[in-house]
């Protein structure tokens, strides 16, 4: 997944990069409240660890501001314990989940994977489409003749294929999510990971299918069950 931190704490933000790449996600990290709400309002991040005390602007201000121009990415707010008041008003006004810190690791990755399940498809750690799961611990995909690891990159691009099946996915947002803002990332750069990605479907017996929609982009096919 792709993460924005807002953090003011540098030795915090840095443990949270840290354990988040770990997890292979991908991260960014902003100091400020006005930043954070730039960034956010990119839509590219799959969730937000959003600080309350923030110099330019408050946390709460921040999800505020996103709720009401539409950005519905889902948040966990990080407060400390002296900042109750402020965690209760921000689940009213929008946030999925609060953390106070000090936090334990396991309990924040929990939390983090609780507000990004999506629908029905998300069973525990797995997607499943087809005849195909992707373990999203493991990051490996399994079909009826076996099961591949992903490398980061191929998880990502099959992450997003996945969490959003039939629908043509610019190729444009794999370069904004799987490539990230500051990397031109070349489109045959996708076309030969999306390769890698077929062809390790292919492998393990999958029913799947990625199809290219010319000079826009791909799609994942699934059967109808
Ligand atoms: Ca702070």
């Amino acid at each position: 997944m792709k993460i924005l931190v807002v953090e003011d704490e540098r030795q915090l933000s840095e443990v949270l990069t840290a354990l988040l790449k770990q997890h292979m996600h991908d991260v960014d990290v902003v100091r400020n409240g006005l930043d954070g709400e730039d960034y956010a309002m990119t839509g590219v991040y799959d969730a937000i660890i959003l600080d309350i005390m923030l110099p330019g602007k408050n946390g709460i201000d921040v999800l505020c501001a996103l709720r009401r121009r539409g950005n519905a990415t889902p948040v966990l707010i990080l407060t400390a314990k002296s900042e109750i008041e402020d965690k209760i008003k921000g689940l009213d006004i929008g946030a999925d989940d609060y953390l106070t810190k000090p936090f334990v690791s396991g309990e924040l990755l929990a939390r983090l994977r609780a507000i990004t399940r999506r629908g029905n498809e998300f069973i525990g750690d797995e997607l499943h489409a087809g005849n195909t799961v992707l373990d999203k611990n493991t990051h490996e995909i399994r079909g009826e003749k076996g099961a591949l690891k992903l490398s980061a990159k191929e998880y990502q691009i099959m992450d997003m294929l996945l969490s959003n099946s039939r629908q043509i996915i610019p190729k444009e947002r794999f370069a904004e999510k799987v490539w990230g803002f500051d990397n031109d990332a070349e489109y045959n750069n996708i076309e030969v990971y999306i390769s890698f990605v077929r062809k390790k479907l292919a492998a393990i017996g999958s029913d799947l299918q990625i199809k290219a929609v010319r000079n826009v982009g791909y799609s994942l096919e699934v059967p109808e069950c």
